[in-house]
């Protein structure tokens, strides 16, 4: 018998039913039992949909109100002072309070820090350690589960973050992230555990998963002696439960041979984004005492599976693993796909046959799982449709655009005409700033009113002249506003804009969008990726129309705002029958084509944003360089159609720049917006440190709290900026784009921007 599971679902409902019952909750619109309710609903529908496509351990607790990562803070008592937790249960307002910050009268507390997991577009909140930290069991939200899914006869298999990628995971406080402090930590953390494996061992849990991604990163030899000492801890707690390790997005690696001798009942390898694990399994083998999670359909891809070769793979697996001992799983939580790829009726009938979401993942691990059992006759209907689309994919000319091929082949630019020093000096004379000058990031709130706008203009509500008038009257006024807030680079607002890559791959061949196919990005903030599924043309200018509009109406320079390659390319689903690289040139050369229009048409500044250029990073570092090669190459591609004289622009949102400052060295922009503000202003360090020689505006507030900063914190910011960069160089900027924000938070919050760099400019040395 061949078993079969998930190790994660999506949570957030198929309508977005988690997302609505969180911000009503967090408006006060609705009490704590509604959201209760809701969970509990969403729960019950997950796992009979599993439970009902015939999958044998259904995964509990991957539900989250927010973010599992949080969820286990809140388990281990992990909550930081600032929140003035009581110890107890973490009760729901501490909680939200830990991912979103809070202002009251009695508690006015900054959010904890977002990073992304791993090298998805998903975000988790980052534990803090500190020395001397105490843990405790503070919530029973994973026991509960338990117990609802047993209530509901639900084969559950209780899954959360292991101990050892949750300490790594998380941040040290007050600097040193040593490995005392890591093994300190962890020792506390593992204890908590260790009464929580206990605990789910006495509820007659059959199978706990415990998830180590890190595992899948280099790891040293301490390290691992560490792992190893952990789960010496946890096993003796176990009982007759079966432990499960579980990783995911790659190969373990160096951290194979320890992983498999370690105290527990299986181990689960990704074989999709790992295929190394296979050349593991073979060189050492598995001892017989552990089971295999064999994660094989791919977990955050969006790609209907070949079948027929999958099953090649696992019949190669199962000569080194019977199949008593072998699970047959997603590579990875299908939390990073959405529901079900038969609901985009809009998506042509050949491509849509393409694509795979989570419903019809279930399917496949169930036809893999039966096939490997029972034999591929058992499901040769199945098997001979799979193979069907796996042609039509690799041969449609939906996908392949020989035009394109073609001008690939020809040499780009990848420099811009004029050194830096140059271009400074044009530049500077041609926009005639101000010291310190100030700017945003590009969007303002996307109100209600836009996109209920927007939606009447899709669905024919509202004639194209109707809904452009809309646009333009917006632009006019935010043109105004910034007039009046007195900023010195103006955006046009990107009210016309869905999301920042949607808008753009509406525009380009070889893009799909879905209706359906949302994925949580952070809390209750979904996205649609776009899906790549073809070679990538840009028939028609995209952006210059509303730009050009919003430069008419002011004297001063407007950003021209474009997302970057790199960025598209991560932020949505590509194609995985090219390398990335190749796709990601393609959409470069649209772009490069975009940045001279927008220059003829008389911009002086352009923004390329790249907020997803370092989540897009290998997770070994070996790997790094060759990744960093190609995407530096493919912004440059993008931007060095631009002559000296236009101001470009860059801007990341993540606060870890130690190990990419080379890379963004050679991006060669003019000017890079950074998020700073959640982090501590640690970045600044380590631009001091180099010899990076242009423009920064390190964001000096967190847009992503609804927390509106005073004055004084931004002076104080300033001020601590001003230390380590010279004045020439620093501009002053919100972390990020406006748009999930209210106009109630952005009007005071750009005031105090502005008040206080008024301030700190009146402190500077005069300048000749
Ligand atoms: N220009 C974009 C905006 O302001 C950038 C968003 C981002 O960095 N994620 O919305
Ligand atoms: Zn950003």
């Amino acid at each position: 018998m061949v078993r079969t599971t998930t190790l994660g679902y999506p949570r957030i409902g198929r309508k977005r039913e988690l997302k609505h019952a969180c911000e009503a909750y967090w408006s006060g619109k609705s009490g704590e039992e509604d959201l209760h309710r809701t969970g509990a609903m969403l729960r019950r529908t997950h796992w009979q949909a599993q439970r009902d496509a015939g999958i044998d351990l259904i995964p509990v607790n991957d539900f989250s109100f927010y973010d599992q990562v949080l969820d286990a803070i809140a388990l281990i008592g992990a909550v930081p002072e600032r929140y003035h937790w009581e110890g107890g249960l973490v009760d729901l307002d501490t909680y939200f309070a830990m991912a979103r910050g809070v202002r009251r009268a009695d508690l006015d507390a900054t959010a904890m820090e977002m990073t992304k997991w791993f090298d998805t577009n998903y975000h988790y909140i980052v534990p803090e350690w500190h020395a001397g930290q105490r843990f405790q069991l503070a919530s029973t939200k994973l026991f509960d589960e338990l117990a609802e899914a047993q209530a509901q006869n639900i084969p559950a298999k209780p899954v959360l973050i292991g101990p050892f990628s949750l300490v790594l995971l998380g941040k040290a406080r007050n600097g040193n992230e040593d490995l005392d402090l890591l093994g300190e930590t962890l020792t506390g953390v593992t204890a908590v555990y260790g009464e929580i494996i206990s605990r789910l061992a006495t509820m007659g849990a059959s199978w706990i998963q415990l998830d180590e991604p890190c595992l899948v990163q280099d790891r040293t030899p301490a390290e691992l002696a560490i792992l190893r000492h952990t789960y010496e801890v946890l096993a003796a707690q176990k009982g007759q439960t079966k432990l499960i390790i579980s990783t995911s997005f790659g190969h373990v690696g160096e951290s194979y041979e320890t992983l498999i001798t370690l105290p527990v009942d299986g181990i689960g390898l990704d074989l999709v984004h790992g295929p190394e694990n296979r050349d593991l399994l073979h060189r050492h083998g598995l001892p017989s005492d552990k089971i295999l999670v064999a994660g094989v359909v791919d977990g955050r891809n969006i790609w209907h599976t070949d079948l027929p070769a999958t099953l090649d793979l696992l019949d190669d697996i199962t000569t080194i693993v019977p199949h008593e001992r072998l699970i047959v799983a997603p590579s990875s939580s299908l939390m990073h796909v959405p529901y079900d790829a038969t609901r985009e009726s809009e998506i042509a009938q050949e491509l849509r046959q393409w694509l795979a979401f989570a419903e019809q993942k279930l399917e496949e691990v169930v036809i893999l799982g039966r096939a490997v059992h029972e034999g591929r006759d058992a499901v040769a209907i199945a098997l001979e449709e799979s193979a069907a689309v796996t042609q039509s994919r690799a041969t449609s000319p939906l996908a392949h655009d020989a035009s394109v091929q073609a001008k690939l082949a020809i040499q780009q630019a990848t420099h811009r005409s004029c050194s830096y020093a140059e271009r400074r000096q044009i530049q500077s004379e041609r926009l005639g700033l101000p010291c310190l000058p100030t700017t945003t990031i590009g969007s303002f709130p996307q109100t209600a009113e836009v996109r209920q706008m927007r939606r009447r203009f899709e669905t024919g509500q509202i004639t194209t002249q109707e809904y452009e008038h809309f646009i333009e009257q917006s632009i006019a006024e935010i043109i105004a506003r910034q007039e009046k807030l007195g900023i010195d680079m103006l955006v046009h607002g990107e009210f016309e804009r869905n999301d920042m890559v949607q808008y753009f791959g509406e525009q380009l061949s070889g893009f799909a969008f879905t209706h359906h196919g949302w994925v949580q990005s952070y809390g209750s903030r979904y996205v649609r990726p776009p899906v790549i599924y073809g070679d990538v043309t840009r028939p028609a200018p995209m952006t210059v129309r509303w730009s050009t509009y919003a430069q008419s109406l002011t004297d001063k320079p407007v950003k021209g705002m474009l997302t970057g390659p790199v960025t598209m390319l991560n932020w949505s689903f590509v194609r995985d029958d090219q390398p990335r690289e190749t796709t990601c040139r393609q959409i470069a050369l649209a772009l490069s084509e975009e940045v001279a229009d927008l220059e003829r048409a008389g911009l002086r500044a352009i923004q390329i944003d790249e907020p997803a250029l370092r989540e897009g990073f290998p997770l070994r570092c070996s790997q790094w360089d060759a990744y960093l090669t190609w995407a530096v190459a493919c912004f440059r591609l993008a931007a060095s159609s631009a002559g000296p004289a236009i101001q470009i622009h860059t801007h990341m949102c993540y606060s870890a720049f130690n190990d990419i400052i080379d890379a963004i060295a050679a991006l060669d922009a003019d000017v890079i917006s950074l998020e700073n503000s959640r982090s501590g202003g640690e970045l600044l360090e380590v631009f001091s440190q180099t010899s990076y020689d242009k423009e920064i505006g390190p964001g000096v507030y967190d847009i992503h709290s609804p927390r509106v900063p005073s004055v004084d914190e931004i002076v104080a910011m300033l001020r601590a900026t001003l230390q380590v960069l010279p004045p020439e160089s620093v501009w002053i900027n919100p972390d990020c784009g406006l748009k999930t924000r209210t106009w109630e938070e952005v009007i005071p919050a750009l005031e105090h921007m502005i008040a206080a760099t008024q301030q700190v400019r009146l402190s500077l040395p005069r300048q000749s």
